[in-house]
């Protein structure tokens, strides 16, 4: 597929967002992170009743994505906001996210990490869904590497920190990709294209000197309830 979208590509997408069934929030990772109260348990209301939520894409596809760029043209923490430590809070700002058309990082990797990827800030769902549903209409499956990790391998300023930063992948995105698990540049530049179609606040394409190249995307804090 090359993008942007033509106007039928972007209708498909559209209305393939309209039929998506509303992702169920469920309660459950094998493992929770260890010394934070458990995210909030949310199921969706049945079909018939839940209001319709379009996830069709907010902004235009960007013409180009390249590597170690990001969008806005501006730092992550003016883009998305600064970490804000005493205003997060795990159990009211979190909710776990299930979707099976994804694959998840915590699901397999063991059970010695107490990682749980399915755990996002409320803030970030609704950019996440749009995303999921841009990856399936291209048969491709959204892989999350990393969500919500409250200790370890982030810097104190991390988004992570707060659930509102995904890693990404979506290898199937290169139709020339021989490999599903291994993302290429080139399905990298699509998925930054396509993340930031979504809405999320801030999209970088990342290529870390001692990890694997993804989309690091970003959101900003939900208003107070
Ligand atoms: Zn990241």
């Amino acid at each position: 597929m090359s993008f942007p979208l033509s106007r039928a590509e972007s209708r498909r997408f559209a209305i393939a967002a309209a039929a998506a069934i509303p992702l169920v929030l469920l309660h459950g990772c094998g493992r929770q992170p260890s010394d934070e109260p458990p995210p909030e348990s949310v199921e969706s209301e049945p079909a018939t009743d839940a209001p319709a939520v379009d996830l069709s894409p907010v902004r235009d596809f960007p013409e180009k994505f390249p590597r170690r760029t990001h969008l806005p043209d501006m730092r992550e923490a003016e883009a998305s906001g600064a970490v804000s430590n005493s205003m997060f809070s795990a159990g009211r700002d979190l909710v776990y996210v299930e979707d099976d058309r994804v694959w998840w990082e915590s699901d397999n990797d063991g059970e010695d990490d107490d990682e749980c990827d399915h755990s996002m800030n409320k803030a970030i769902v609704l950019p996440f869904r749009r995303l999921v549903e841009l990856c399936a209409a291209s048969n491709a499956t959204l892989r999350v590497q990393e969500c919500y990790r409250p200790s370890g391998i982030h810097s104190t300023l991390s988004l992570h920190k707060e659930g509102r930063a995904l890693d990404l992948t979506c290898p199937m995105l290169d139709p020339d990709n021989p490999n599903p698990e291994k993302p290429t540049l080139k399905s990298l530049e699509i998925l930054a294209k396509l993340a930031w179609a979504a809405g999320f606040d801030w999209v970088y394409f990342e290529v870390p000197r001692n990890s694997g190249p993804h989309i690091h995307a970003s959101v900003r804090r939900a208003d107070p309830d």
